[in-house]
């Protein structure tokens, strides 16, 4: 195993700068393999990530981390993506129910810290299940996006998961992103048009006035302080600054290098 660091990855990301999100999907699925998974939360940049893997041909497994607690709508629009999109949907569930949890904790998300318990329960230690699993995560981040988002890289580490994230849309902007979906209708989970910008559990995500930002529905009970859940590590303040172990030969592959000795 070798050792790689965000800053290894930088040449890397330059020249993937110039390449579509297909030529993106497109080269992760060549390089990693069975070793590569989709992430995503069923919104609307996650399902155009899964059709795009759909119309490359692609059997790759789709991670969906299922709280217990997501809306109807998300439940459906992950139902149908299995089915007319022929992907392989994993979904990760947390030890406990949402009851359960509450009887033995009490109600986590309505206080700060009580949020940040909840999230590691229920999203990131279901997602901690499969680590070793795949060596990377196609996800759907966009720099469009804006605040955390608005310089994310395409290729990312991610040391708690020890695997590659690679964010193929980065570069898409909200335009695009639109076109896409209607040339290729793709499937849309219906809570956006009910003015739901992002998506997530049913217990900490309302819908969002056109003025307000894009992800003001997400812990609006908690005030601005807590926008993301800390399951990417882009997200979060040095997120990316450890290292992560990956086979040489990957990590020649992916850094083009022509090794032809050992040490
Ligand atoms: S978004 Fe809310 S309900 Fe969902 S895991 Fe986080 S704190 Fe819990």
């Amino acid at each position: 195993m070798g050792r790689i660091t965000q800053g290894d990855l930088a040449p890397l990301n330059e020249r993937l700068e110039a390449s579509t999100p297909a030529e993106i999907i497109g080269w992760a699925a060549d390089l990693f393999g069975p070793r590569l998974a989709i992430l995503s939360a069923m919104q609307k940049a996650g399902t155009v990530v899964c059709h795009m893997a759909h119309a490359a041909g692609l059997k790759v497994d789709v991670l969906f981390v299922d709280t217990g607690v997501h809306f109807q709508e998300t439940y459906d629009t992950r139902d149908r993506v299995a089915q007319e999109y022929g992907l392989n949907v994993v979904s990760l569930a947390p030890e406990e129910t949402m009851a359960e949890q509450t009887s033995r904790l009490g109600v986590l998300y309505l206080s700060k810290d009580g949020q940040e318990q909840c999230c590691d329960l229920r999203k990131s230690q279901p997602l901690q299940r499969v680590k070793g699993r795949y060596d990377a995560f196609l996800a759907s981040l966009r720099r469009g996006d804006g605040e955390k988002r608005a310089k994310v890289p395409i290729l990312a580490v991610d040391p708690a998961m020890n695997l590659l994230r690679v964010n193929a849309l980065a570069n898409l902007s909200a335009a695009d992103l639109e076109a896409y979906v209607r040339e290729q209708q793709v499937i849309v989970n219906p809570l956006h048009s009910q003015g739901y910008t992002t998506v997530g559990c049913n217990r900490c995500t309302t819908p969002v006035l056109p003025d307000e930002p894009k992800r003001a529905g997400r812990w609006r009970h908690l005030g601005p302080w807590a926008m993301y859940c800390g399951i990417n590590p882009t997200d979060l303040s040095g997120g990316t600054s450890q290292a992560i172990s990956l086979p040489d030969e990957l990590i020649d592959r992916l850094l083009n290098r022509n090794v032809d000795f050992a040490i």
